[in-house]
């Protein structure tokens, strides 16, 4: 059976193919060498279940999406103080190659832009230039559940035209940010942001953002503290300039990248990686930003949405007669809610010829898992079986719409009509 919210993802990337606006990076010269027009979307669920879309498959540099990692990874071998002291937090409104301090503190203004990124990676503790990097490199792994792997050449490419980036690595060793050799800090900076990753690991980054450092599968990689700490900072700053308009539009904690990328939170719940090169003149990519405004508007994802009882889901599934299940759903239904009760029901649907859907205990329901709730019934019944719901206040399916003969006040009424239902099949 075809999955519902993959067919929204697929969908969702078919109205953005066509966007052919902003251009490749190509101040690092091996950047401007890739397709133009790969395309991918991810979303890995809080329980590590994964839809792709699109290039998937497909890898491309991490590069400024590495900036909350090594920030989270300074946070938790030093601690919040010792870093507070190299690296402010607030958003700078400049651009993320800004040769700039803070005014008063004379410290980058925060660890999103390249000066806070470099200032983070001289905090990381370590005996030599590969030694840091091999930290950087095995907790970036950490959070995806595999080894990354460098892309030498756009590394190469990187360290032999990133004037700019040593003018702030000077600037910053000269106002006492950095101790290290500015070079040896910069090597290690351009190492971490030429890893490469798909869309997919950067969906599974998110995901293990959104768990407060808990990897869906392999367990906890850093604390909640470091954490919260981080995606903090990606919601403030982590789209550079563009950072309010970002919080208003998507209300997802983010961090984009020049290689194409980006990857978005949304705690507690799910991560998001987006992969098509072609850049704003902020940096983000063109297509990334649409996808994930398309992506919180369509399924309900802005952060602040205020639920009662984030997780309301699936409370009780029974069997009261032979092939007929009931599922029970409490709470207050939003997309995550409503994606796990259908992934429950498609994945069991071998089980039952019957499926009752009893939402009558659910408060409150956004637009995104009524019209979910609805196509699974609607699904079920093009597949042969029965999708029944009792839903007696008409919370997923509105009184006067035609998909309305499947919806009853009670489970009783629903029991007999599949009782009935099911005398007819086998007439
Ligand atoms: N490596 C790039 C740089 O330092 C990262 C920039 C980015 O992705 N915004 O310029």
């Amino acid at each position: 059976m075809a999955e519902l919210v993959q067919r929204y993802l697929d969908h969702i990337l078919a109205e953005h193919t066509e966007v052919a606006d902003g251009a490749l990076a190509d101040y690092i010269p091996e950047l401007a060498a890739v397709d133009p027009e790969g395309f991918a979307l991810s979303l890995t669920m809080a329980d590590g279940y994964t839809y792709e879309s699109g290039d998937a498959a497909c890898e491309f540099t991490i590069q400024s999406i590495s900036k909350p990692f090594t920030y989270a990874l300074a946070l938790d071998q030093i601690g919040c103080a010792a870093v507070d002291a190299a690296i402010g937090v607030e958003p700078s409104g400049e651009a993320f190659n800004e040769i700039s301090v803070d005014s008063a503190t004379k410290m980058p203004k925060n660890p999103m832009i390249n000066a806070g990124a470099i200032a983070a990676v001289s905090l990381i503790p370590a005996s030599s230039p590969d030694a840091r990097f091999a930290l950087i490199r095995d907790f970036y792994s950490d959070f995806v559940g595999r080894r990354l792997e460098l892309d030498d050449e756009v590394y190469r490419s990187e360290k032999a035209t990133g004037s700019r980036n040593r003018a702030i690595g000077y600037m910053l060793q000269s106002f006492g940010v950095l101790d290290d050799d500015p070079d040896e800090v910069l090597d290690v900076y351009y190492r971490q942001c030429s890893l490469r990753v798909t869309a997919t690991d950067l969906a599974t980054m998110g995901a293990t953002l959104a768990r407060g450092g808990v990897h869906p599968r392999l367990g906890r990689v850093t604390t909640a503290t470091v954490i919260k700490r981080t995606l903090s900072v990606m919601v403030t700053c982590g789209m550079y300039d563009a950072a309010g308009d970002w919080v208003s539009a998507v209300g997802l904690p983010a961090k984009s990248g020049v290689g194409g990328g980006i990857v978005a939170v949304l705690p507690g719940q799910l991560g998001i990686g987006v992969y098509s090169p072609r850049l704003d003149r902020n940096g983000s990519s063109v297509r990334g930003v649409r996808v994930c405004r398309s992506l919180s508007e369509q399924l309900g994802l802005h952060f602040l949405t205020v639920r009662r009882d984030s997780l309301a889901t699936l409370r009780n599934v029974y069997e009261p007669q032979e092939r007929v299940r009931v599922y029970e759903v409490h709470g207050d239904l939003l997309f995550s809610g409503a994606e796990q009760v259908v992934r429950i029901v498609e994945g069991e649907c071998d089980l039952f010829d019957v499926a009752v859907l009893d939402v009558s205990r659910v408060d409150d329901i956004d637009e995104a898992a009524r019209s979910m709730l609805a196509a699974l019934g609607t699904q079920l019944r093009a597949s042969g079986r029965q999708g029944f719901l009792v839903d007696p206040d008409a919370a997923v399916i509105r009184a006067d719409n035609d998909q309305g003969a499947g919806r009853f006040s009670g489970v009783d009424d629903a029991l007999a009509a599949a009782r009935e239902w099911t005398r007819d099949r086998s007439l």
